[in-house]
């Protein structure tokens, strides 16, 4: 069905019910997006390793957690999207099996911090100190058995899962499910991520005081 149809076609879908239930997202939100607890004040990730898995304490909520269309963030099996949440860098501790990480990229703006037993990002971070998001490491909340972490608020790099190898052609749909769960589909990041990178490189520039 072409999206002529979606909009003047048959009244065979009620606009009120979900019609793109069949995509699936990520693991976290394809049931719906779980608000966040309030007063909740972070908690402990874990790898996927059966025997000495690394342990990473987060000591605050995070915040603008969103899912992810890029290629480089991790994403469970299966999933077309990661999803990912930053948390100040200074709220961040890794409390067990340190040993056990790796560098993705170490020429990459975001430093990955991958387990080398199971592969799972455990923290992104970033240490170049001009970066408009030096200070913030991203995070995989799903890896938690906690609950109570921020919900994801949008779709980022949405037409990036087609390098990823996903159809052009399904991507009306997804957009479409994208839309339903309430996160918005863009192919950058957010308005106000996007605004606070232009406000970083305007302020070094001069071009705001
Ligand atoms: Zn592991
Ligand atoms: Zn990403």
């Amino acid at each position: 069905m072409g999206i002529l149809d979606k909009l003047f076609g048959g009244d065979e879908n009620p606009s009120t019910a979900p019609q793109f239930s069949h995509v699936k997202i990520h693991p976290q939100v394809d049931n719906g997006v779980t608000p966040a607890q309030p007063g909740f004040a972070g908690g402990t990730l874990r790898c996927k390793c059966a025997s000495a898995p690394v342990v990473v304490k987060v000591g605050a909520q995070t915040a603008h957690n969103h899912v992810c269309g890029c290629t480089k963030c991790w994403k469970p099996d299966g999933a077309i999207f990661s999803q990912v949440a930053v948390v100040a860098r200074d709220q961040l501790s890794v409390t067990e099996n340190a040993d056990k990480l790796e560098i993705v990229d170490a020429s990459a703006a975001i430093q990955r911090h991958a387990c080398k037993g199971c592969g799972v990002h455990m923290y992104g971070r970033i240490e170049n100190t001009g970066h408009p998001f030096h200070g913030l490491d991203f995070v995989h909340t799903e890896l938690s058995s906690d609950g109570g972490w921020s919900p994801a608020e949008f779709a980022a790099f949405v037409s990036s899962i087609i390098e990823s190898g996903v159809a052009p052609a399904r991507m009306d749909d997804i957009r479409g499910r994208l839309r339903e769960l309430g996160l918005e589909p863009y192919d950058c990041l957010s308005p106000p991520l996007m605004d606070a990178i232009a406000t970083h490189v305007a302020q070094q520039s001069g071009a705001l005081t």
